[in-house]
């Protein structure tokens, strides 16, 4: 007979398969009730059997899921998002939740870590410093900040920009991960050594993450120095360059001519 579970069992379940697909993990495993069986039986059982799981039995639809129009469906995302108190961040000093910014029809995205303090008093990824530097790395691929879609990680700043902790990232980040499968870009160049662990589920150096593509459920995924290490140390800039180039080359994109004299 099939069983009832109570409606809040069945939301937490929810909540707990969406976030496992959120994580790219599909099959569940289910262990027969040993109690149940006579002591050979049990030996003869598997251990563990997978049990394909009914999405739509559990997982709560994601609202933008029926809208194809990308503008609508971000917009749908960010009303989801709320004035977010999911995570320790909304009473830490955050002025605002900094969504993200740039064309939703993009062919790439840059995705940082977490907003800084200009970044948190505008509401807009890489404002600041780092930000004057993106976007000196954008135009010189041959783009405008507006053609491509910049986000970070997480969403509000942490006090004093300290590094974002895992549970920070993984409550965030499902909403990253939605803006992505919205805009469906060509390609992701993840900035930094907390993008690219977030985003790939690997810890590595940055001297491993760099220099090949990862696929990140479908999509080429690309990892450079971040542009605030690049202020740190400029000598590491011809190696984010060659970085870029890699991407460009994917992309078919051609940096632009120096002007003439
Ligand atoms: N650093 C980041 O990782 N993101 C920003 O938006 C700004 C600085």
């Amino acid at each position: 007979m099939p069983r009832v579970l109570h409606p809040q069992l069945k939301r937490a379940l929810a909540d707990r398969i969406r976030y496992y697909h959120e994580l790219g993990i599909y099959d569940f495993y289910r262990r027969e009730p040993l109690h149940d069986l006579q002591p050979e039986q049990r030996e003869e059982m598997p251990k563990a059997k997978a049990v394909a799981v009914e999405p739509e039995l559990f997982v709560v639809p994601k609202p933008e899921a029926a809208v194809a129009d990308p503008v609508a469906a971000l917009r749908l995302i960010r009303e989801d998002l709320g004035d977010c108190t999911r995570c320790r961040l909304h009473k830490q000093g955050r002025k605002q939740i900094v969504f993200g910014v740039g064309s939703p029809h993009a062919d790439l995205m840059f995705i940082g870590e977490a907003p800084g303090a200009d970044e948190d008093i505008q509401g807009e990824p890489f404002v600041g410093r780092a930000g004057q530097l993106l976007n000196n790395m954008i135009k010189a691929m041959g783009l405008r900040r507006e053609d491509v879609y910049i986000a970070n990680i997480i969403k509000c700043r942490p006090p004093n920009n300290r590094t974002p902790e895992r549970d920070e990232c993984d409550t965030c980040s499902p909403f990253l991960m939605r803006q992505i499968a919205t805009i469906k870009p060509k390609a992701i160049v993840a900035l930094g050594a907390v993008a690219a662990k977030t985003l790939l589920a690997i810890n590595a150096p940055m001297s491993e993450f760099r220099g090949h593509w990862y696929d990140f459920r479908g999509t080429k995924l690309a990892v450079t120095y971040h542009p605030a290490f690049l202020l740190r140390d400029p000598r590491q800039k011809k190696e984010a360059w060659k970085d870029l180039q890699m991407v460009m080359k994917a992309l078919g994109l051609e940096a632009p001519r120096p002007a003439q004299e």
